[in-house]
Protein backbone atom coordinates (compact mmCIF):
# COMPACT_ATOMS: atom_id res chain seq x y z
CA UNK A 1 0.00 0.00 0.00
CA UNK A 2 0.76 3.89 -0.35
CA UNK A 3 -0.62 6.89 0.82
CA UNK A 4 -1.39 9.70 -1.56
CA UNK A 5 0.50 12.29 0.15
CA UNK A 6 -0.36 15.29 -2.31
CA UNK A 7 -1.93 15.97 -5.89
CA UNK A 8 -0.98 18.98 -8.32
CA UNK A 9 -1.35 21.16 -11.70
CA UNK A 10 1.15 22.77 -13.34
CA UNK A 11 0.79 24.80 -16.28
CA UNK A 12 2.61 23.71 -19.24
CA UNK A 13 3.02 25.81 -22.31
CA UNK A 14 4.68 23.97 -24.88
CA UNK A 15 5.98 25.64 -28.29
CA UNK A 16 5.38 23.65 -31.70
CA UNK A 17 7.83 23.43 -34.10
CA UNK A 18 4.99 24.08 -37.03
CA UNK A 19 1.47 25.70 -36.83
CA UNK A 20 -1.37 23.26 -36.18
CA UNK A 21 -4.18 24.49 -37.82
CA UNK A 22 -7.55 23.12 -38.74
CA UNK A 23 -11.28 23.86 -39.33
CA UNK A 24 -11.69 25.30 -35.50
CA UNK A 25 -8.32 26.65 -34.80
CA UNK A 26 -5.06 27.88 -35.16
CA UNK A 27 -2.24 27.05 -32.46
CA UNK A 28 1.79 26.81 -31.92
CA UNK A 29 1.61 26.18 -28.43
CA UNK A 30 0.25 22.79 -26.52
CA UNK A 31 -1.18 24.14 -23.62
CA UNK A 32 -1.91 21.95 -21.10
CA UNK A 33 -1.99 21.12 -17.17
CA UNK A 34 0.14 18.09 -15.94
CA UNK A 35 -0.93 16.59 -12.81
CA UNK A 36 1.35 14.88 -10.01
CA UNK A 37 -0.03 12.28 -7.96
CA UNK A 38 2.51 12.00 -5.09
CA UNK A 39 2.67 9.34 -2.22
CA UNK A 40 3.98 9.43 0.77
CA UNK A 41 6.65 7.25 -0.30
CA UNK A 42 8.09 9.76 -2.77
CA UNK A 43 6.56 7.67 -6.02
CA UNK A 44 5.18 9.97 -8.31
CA UNK A 45 2.49 9.44 -11.44
CA UNK A 46 1.90 11.91 -14.25
CA UNK A 47 -0.98 12.75 -16.00
CA UNK A 48 -2.55 15.59 -17.98
CA UNK A 49 -5.23 17.36 -19.18
CA UNK A 50 -4.94 19.77 -22.54
CA UNK A 51 -6.47 22.99 -22.73
CA UNK A 52 -9.15 22.25 -25.54
CA UNK A 53 -11.84 25.26 -25.39
CA UNK A 54 -13.23 24.27 -29.30
CA UNK A 55 -13.77 20.77 -28.30
CA UNK A 56 -14.68 20.18 -24.58
CA UNK A 57 -14.52 23.64 -22.73
CA UNK A 58 -11.87 22.82 -20.86
CA UNK A 59 -8.71 24.99 -19.96
CA UNK A 60 -5.44 25.04 -18.03
CA UNK A 61 -7.37 27.56 -15.40
CA UNK A 62 -10.82 25.44 -15.03
CA UNK A 63 -8.75 22.03 -14.88
CA UNK A 64 -6.29 23.50 -12.48
CA UNK A 65 -9.48 24.84 -10.36
CA UNK A 66 -11.06 21.34 -10.80
CA UNK A 67 -7.97 19.39 -9.55
CA UNK A 68 -7.25 21.72 -6.90
CA UNK A 69 -10.84 22.05 -5.76
CA UNK A 70 -12.92 19.11 -6.04
CA UNK A 71 -10.47 16.01 -7.79
CA UNK A 72 -7.54 15.96 -5.28
CA UNK A 73 -9.28 16.18 -1.82
CA UNK A 74 -10.62 12.25 -3.33
CA UNK A 75 -7.32 11.05 -3.20
CA UNK A 76 -5.14 12.86 -0.65
CA UNK A 77 -5.08 10.72 2.14
CA UNK A 78 -6.32 7.94 0.65
CA UNK A 79 -4.40 4.20 0.00
CA UNK A 80 -3.28 3.62 -3.47
CA UNK A 81 -4.16 -0.24 -3.34
CA UNK A 82 -7.56 1.40 -3.47
CA UNK A 83 -7.47 2.72 -6.86
CA UNK A 84 -10.62 1.31 -8.36
CA UNK A 85 -13.31 3.01 -5.71
CA UNK A 86 -11.15 5.98 -5.92
CA UNK A 87 -11.32 6.46 -9.51
CA UNK A 88 -15.02 5.63 -9.67
CA UNK A 89 -15.22 8.66 -6.77
CA UNK A 90 -12.87 10.61 -9.18
CA UNK A 91 -15.88 10.45 -12.27
CA UNK A 92 -18.58 11.24 -9.95
CA UNK A 93 -17.03 14.07 -7.82
CA UNK A 94 -18.43 16.92 -10.63
CA UNK A 95 -19.76 17.34 -13.54
CA UNK A 96 -17.84 16.61 -16.83
CA UNK A 97 -14.43 18.42 -16.48
CA UNK A 98 -13.35 15.07 -18.37
CA UNK A 99 -9.80 16.32 -18.90
CA UNK A 100 -9.34 17.30 -15.23
CA UNK A 101 -10.33 13.66 -14.62
CA UNK A 102 -8.80 12.15 -17.04
CA UNK A 103 -5.29 13.92 -15.79
CA UNK A 104 -6.13 12.81 -12.46
CA UNK A 105 -6.89 9.47 -12.86
CA UNK A 106 -3.81 8.68 -15.21
CA UNK A 107 -1.56 10.27 -13.10
CA UNK A 108 -3.33 7.42 -10.44
CA UNK A 109 -2.54 4.60 -12.34
CA UNK A 110 1.41 5.80 -13.17
CA UNK A 111 1.78 5.56 -9.61
CA UNK A 112 0.02 2.18 -9.38
CA UNK A 113 1.99 0.96 -11.94
CA UNK A 114 5.06 2.01 -10.65
CA UNK A 115 4.29 0.54 -7.89
CA UNK A 116 3.95 -2.87 -9.09
CA UNK A 117 7.03 -2.56 -11.23
CA UNK A 118 4.84 -2.46 -14.30
CA UNK A 119 4.26 -0.69 -17.55
CA UNK A 120 0.67 1.31 -17.79
CA UNK A 121 0.02 -0.80 -21.02
CA UNK A 122 0.53 -3.91 -19.27
CA UNK A 123 -1.94 -2.30 -16.00
CA UNK A 124 -4.70 -1.46 -18.28
CA UNK A 125 -4.59 -5.11 -20.01
CA UNK A 126 -5.12 -6.63 -16.77
CA UNK A 127 -7.85 -4.44 -15.88
CA UNK A 128 -9.60 -4.87 -19.56
CA UNK A 129 -9.14 -9.45 -18.66
CA UNK A 130 -6.80 -9.36 -22.02
CA UNK A 131 -3.34 -10.55 -22.24
CA UNK A 132 -0.60 -8.42 -21.43
CA UNK A 133 1.12 -7.04 -24.34
CA UNK A 134 4.71 -8.18 -25.81
CA UNK A 135 7.15 -5.67 -24.86
CA UNK A 136 9.49 -5.53 -27.50
CA UNK A 137 13.36 -5.61 -28.18
CA UNK A 138 14.53 -2.32 -26.49
CA UNK A 139 11.60 -2.98 -23.40
CA UNK A 140 8.72 -1.05 -24.57
CA UNK A 141 5.71 -0.64 -26.82
CA UNK A 142 5.36 0.78 -30.47
CA UNK A 143 2.48 1.87 -31.60
CA UNK A 144 1.29 2.95 -34.92
CA UNK A 145 0.28 6.22 -35.56
CA UNK A 146 -0.81 8.91 -38.31
CA UNK A 147 0.43 12.09 -38.72
CA UNK A 148 -1.61 15.44 -39.58
CA UNK A 149 -1.04 18.18 -42.46
CA UNK A 150 -2.48 21.14 -40.90
CA UNK A 151 -5.58 22.59 -42.86
CA UNK A 152 -3.95 25.08 -45.72
CA UNK A 153 -3.59 25.81 -49.71
CA UNK A 154 -3.06 22.32 -51.72
CA UNK A 155 0.81 23.67 -52.47
CA UNK A 156 1.05 23.66 -48.68
CA UNK A 157 -0.82 20.88 -48.07
CA UNK A 158 1.42 18.80 -50.61
CA UNK A 159 4.70 20.33 -49.54
CA UNK A 160 3.98 19.61 -45.92
CA UNK A 161 2.93 15.79 -46.98
CA UNK A 162 6.12 15.31 -48.75
CA UNK A 163 8.21 16.42 -46.16
CA UNK A 164 6.55 14.25 -43.35
CA UNK A 165 6.55 10.85 -45.46
CA UNK A 166 10.05 11.82 -46.30
CA UNK A 167 10.20 11.59 -42.28
CA UNK A 168 8.72 8.01 -42.69
CA UNK A 169 5.31 8.64 -41.95
CA UNK A 170 3.13 6.50 -43.58
CA UNK A 171 -0.22 7.08 -43.21
CA UNK A 172 -1.28 11.02 -43.40
CA UNK A 173 -4.73 13.03 -41.14
CA UNK A 174 -5.19 15.83 -43.50
CA UNK A 175 -7.44 18.67 -41.94
CA UNK A 176 -10.61 19.65 -43.81
CA UNK A 177 -13.72 21.08 -42.81
CA UNK A 178 -12.31 25.31 -43.89
CA UNK A 179 -13.93 25.26 -47.70
CA UNK A 180 -16.22 22.55 -48.80
CA UNK A 181 -15.52 24.19 -52.46
CA UNK A 182 -11.90 23.45 -52.56
CA UNK A 183 -11.54 20.55 -49.91
CA UNK A 184 -11.60 17.84 -52.76
CA UNK A 185 -8.40 19.51 -54.71
CA UNK A 186 -6.29 19.61 -51.42
CA UNK A 187 -7.11 15.99 -50.82
CA UNK A 188 -5.89 15.71 -54.84
CA UNK A 189 -2.91 17.51 -54.47
CA UNK A 190 -1.84 15.47 -51.67
CA UNK A 191 -2.57 12.28 -53.38
CA UNK A 192 -0.50 12.99 -56.45
CA UNK A 193 2.43 14.20 -54.06
CA UNK A 194 2.40 10.92 -52.37
CA UNK A 195 1.53 8.47 -54.53
CA UNK A 196 -0.47 5.34 -54.10
CA UNK A 197 1.20 3.53 -51.26
CA UNK A 198 0.21 6.22 -48.21
CA UNK A 199 -2.49 6.06 -45.76
CA UNK A 200 -5.01 9.19 -46.53
CA UNK A 201 -7.74 9.73 -43.62
CA UNK A 202 -9.51 13.17 -43.57
CA UNK A 203 -10.70 15.55 -40.32
CA UNK A 204 -13.63 17.93 -41.12
CA UNK A 205 -13.63 18.77 -37.18
CA UNK A 206 -17.34 19.72 -37.61
CA UNK A 207 -16.54 21.95 -40.46
CA UNK A 208 -19.06 20.69 -43.04
CA UNK A 209 -22.88 21.02 -43.42
CA UNK A 210 -24.90 17.71 -43.60
CA UNK A 211 -25.34 18.85 -47.76
CA UNK A 212 -21.53 19.67 -47.87
CA UNK A 213 -20.89 16.44 -46.06
CA UNK A 214 -22.70 14.73 -48.68
CA UNK A 215 -21.60 16.78 -51.56
CA UNK A 216 -17.88 16.68 -50.71
CA UNK A 217 -17.81 12.89 -49.12
CA UNK A 218 -19.00 11.69 -52.63
CA UNK A 219 -17.10 13.87 -54.87
CA UNK A 220 -13.76 12.00 -53.22
CA UNK A 221 -15.33 9.01 -53.98
CA UNK A 222 -16.20 9.22 -57.32
CA UNK A 223 -12.62 11.07 -57.43
CA UNK A 224 -10.97 7.63 -56.48
CA UNK A 225 -8.58 9.31 -54.24
CA UNK A 226 -7.97 6.56 -51.51
CA UNK A 227 -9.48 8.22 -48.55
CA UNK A 228 -9.53 5.69 -45.30
CA UNK A 229 -12.39 7.76 -43.45
CA UNK A 230 -13.89 10.94 -42.88
CA UNK A 231 -13.82 11.89 -39.63
CA UNK A 232 -16.39 13.84 -38.26
CA UNK A 233 -17.66 15.31 -40.62
CA UNK A 234 -20.77 17.37 -39.02
CA UNK A 235 -21.26 18.89 -35.79
CA UNK A 236 -20.81 17.07 -32.85
CA UNK A 237 -24.24 17.64 -31.46
CA UNK A 238 -25.86 16.48 -34.16
CA UNK A 239 -25.75 12.82 -34.32
CA UNK A 240 -29.08 12.48 -36.12
CA UNK A 241 -26.80 14.69 -39.12
CA UNK A 242 -24.28 12.05 -38.59
CA UNK A 243 -26.12 9.27 -39.60
CA UNK A 244 -28.12 11.49 -42.35
CA UNK A 245 -24.54 11.74 -43.96
CA UNK A 246 -23.35 8.08 -43.27
CA UNK A 247 -26.82 7.04 -45.19
CA UNK A 248 -25.64 8.60 -48.21
CA UNK A 249 -21.86 8.29 -48.91
CA UNK A 250 -20.06 5.28 -48.96
CA UNK A 251 -16.96 6.36 -47.45
CA UNK A 252 -16.79 5.06 -43.47
CA UNK A 253 -17.63 7.64 -41.14
CA UNK A 254 -15.69 8.37 -37.83
CA UNK A 255 -17.40 9.53 -34.58
CA UNK A 256 -15.20 12.28 -32.85
CA UNK A 257 -16.71 15.21 -31.63
CA UNK A 258 -19.79 13.21 -31.40
CA UNK A 259 -19.28 11.27 -28.89
CA UNK A 260 -17.46 11.62 -25.46
CA UNK A 261 -18.65 9.07 -23.06
CA UNK A 262 -20.92 5.66 -23.08
CA UNK A 263 -24.18 7.53 -23.45
CA UNK A 264 -22.81 9.26 -26.75
CA UNK A 265 -21.80 6.26 -28.21
CA UNK A 266 -24.46 3.99 -27.39
CA UNK A 267 -26.79 6.72 -29.14
CA UNK A 268 -24.42 6.62 -32.25
CA UNK A 269 -24.99 2.72 -32.18
CA UNK A 270 -28.79 3.39 -32.08
CA UNK A 271 -28.86 5.79 -34.96
CA UNK A 272 -26.11 3.65 -37.18
CA UNK A 273 -24.26 7.28 -37.19
CA UNK A 274 -20.67 6.28 -37.23
CA UNK A 275 -18.41 3.51 -38.73
CA UNK A 276 -16.11 3.95 -35.77
CA UNK A 277 -15.62 5.90 -32.99
CA UNK A 278 -12.41 7.75 -32.11
CA UNK A 279 -11.73 7.29 -28.30
CA UNK A 280 -9.66 10.08 -26.20
CA UNK A 281 -8.77 10.53 -22.71
CA UNK A 282 -9.60 14.41 -22.56
CA UNK A 283 -13.36 13.56 -23.72
CA UNK A 284 -13.90 10.07 -21.83
CA UNK A 285 -11.98 11.12 -18.08
CA UNK A 286 -9.59 8.70 -18.71
CA UNK A 287 -8.23 5.27 -19.07
CA UNK A 288 -11.01 3.50 -17.39
CA UNK A 289 -13.59 4.42 -19.23
CA UNK A 290 -11.77 4.86 -22.50
CA UNK A 291 -11.23 0.96 -21.91
CA UNK A 292 -14.95 0.63 -21.23
CA UNK A 293 -16.01 2.51 -24.54
CA UNK A 294 -13.60 0.51 -26.82
CA UNK A 295 -14.55 -2.38 -25.27
CA UNK A 296 -18.35 -1.37 -25.92
CA UNK A 297 -17.65 0.06 -29.41
CA UNK A 298 -16.03 -3.62 -30.55
CA UNK A 299 -18.13 -5.48 -28.71
CA UNK A 300 -20.60 -3.80 -31.47
CA UNK A 301 -19.07 -4.28 -33.94
CA UNK A 302 -18.04 -0.68 -34.53
CA UNK A 303 -14.24 0.25 -35.74
CA UNK A 304 -12.42 1.66 -32.94
CA UNK A 305 -9.30 4.18 -33.17
CA UNK A 306 -7.75 6.02 -30.07
CA UNK A 307 -6.60 9.84 -30.61
CA UNK A 308 -5.75 12.63 -28.85
CA UNK A 309 -6.24 16.57 -28.69
CA UNK A 310 -2.71 18.53 -29.21
CA UNK A 311 -1.50 17.52 -25.70
CA UNK A 312 2.63 16.46 -24.43
CA UNK A 313 4.34 13.64 -24.11
CA UNK A 314 1.82 12.63 -20.78
CA UNK A 315 -1.07 12.62 -22.50
CA UNK A 316 0.12 10.92 -25.62
CA UNK A 317 1.90 8.59 -23.73
CA UNK A 318 -1.21 7.10 -21.94
CA UNK A 319 -3.26 7.18 -24.85
CA UNK A 320 -0.80 5.02 -26.61
CA UNK A 321 -0.96 2.35 -23.53
CA UNK A 322 -4.62 2.25 -23.92
CA UNK A 323 -3.76 0.76 -27.55
CA UNK A 324 -0.43 -0.92 -26.32
CA UNK A 325 -3.27 -2.89 -24.53
CA UNK A 326 -6.28 -3.69 -25.98
CA UNK A 327 -5.77 -2.00 -29.64
CA UNK A 328 -7.79 -1.01 -31.97
CA UNK A 329 -9.16 -1.68 -35.54
CA UNK A 330 -8.01 1.58 -36.77
CA UNK A 331 -4.63 3.04 -36.90
CA UNK A 332 -4.35 5.40 -33.81
CA UNK A 333 -3.99 9.34 -34.15
CA UNK A 334 -1.38 10.04 -31.83
CA UNK A 335 1.19 12.07 -33.20
CA UNK A 336 0.41 15.85 -31.04
CA UNK A 337 3.78 15.49 -28.77
CA UNK A 338 5.53 14.74 -32.53
CA UNK A 339 4.32 18.63 -32.95
CA UNK A 340 6.47 19.51 -29.77
CA UNK A 341 9.44 21.34 -30.28
CA UNK A 342 11.05 19.87 -27.37
CA UNK A 343 9.78 17.70 -24.98
CA UNK A 344 9.79 19.17 -21.25
CA UNK A 345 9.96 15.50 -19.58
CA UNK A 346 12.69 12.96 -18.77
CA UNK A 347 11.83 10.23 -20.51
CA UNK A 348 8.49 9.16 -22.12
CA UNK A 349 7.35 8.34 -25.74
CA UNK A 350 9.35 8.98 -28.95
CA UNK A 351 8.54 8.85 -32.19
CA UNK A 352 9.63 6.83 -35.61
CA UNK A 353 8.86 6.37 -38.51
CA UNK A 354 4.96 5.72 -38.57
CA UNK A 355 5.01 5.16 -34.84
CA UNK A 356 5.43 5.97 -31.47
CA UNK A 357 7.79 4.52 -29.10
CA UNK A 358 6.78 3.90 -25.03
CA UNK A 359 9.99 3.66 -23.50
CA UNK A 360 10.45 0.40 -20.94
CA UNK A 361 10.11 2.00 -17.83
CA UNK A 362 7.42 1.09 -14.95
CA UNK A 363 4.03 3.64 -15.43
CA UNK A 364 4.49 5.75 -18.09
CA UNK A 365 8.02 5.69 -18.00
CA UNK A 366 8.59 9.13 -17.36
CA UNK A 367 9.16 12.10 -15.06
CA UNK A 368 8.76 16.26 -15.27
CA UNK A 369 11.90 17.96 -15.61
CA UNK A 370 11.77 20.69 -12.75
MG1 LIG B 1 -10.85 14.61 -34.82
Amino acid sequence: MARIRAVWGRALSVPLHTPFVTALRRTSTIDTLVVTVLTVEGIMGLGEAPQVWAVTGDSVASAAACVEQVLAPVLVGADTDDWPDLAAHLVGACARNFGAKAAVETALLDVVAHLAGMPLAHLLADLADVPRPVQGPGGGFEVATDVTISAGSPDALGAAAAARVAEGFTRLKLKVGTDAATDVARVRAVREVVGGGVGIRLDANQGWSREDAVTVIRALSGADLGVEVVEQPVAGGDVEGLAWVRSRVDLPILADETVFGMSDLDRVLRLGAADAVNVKLAKCGGPVAGLRLLARAAEAGLGTMVGSMMESHVGVAAAASLVAAVGTSVVSDLDAAWWAAQSPYAGGPAYGPGVIRLGPGAGLGMSLVP
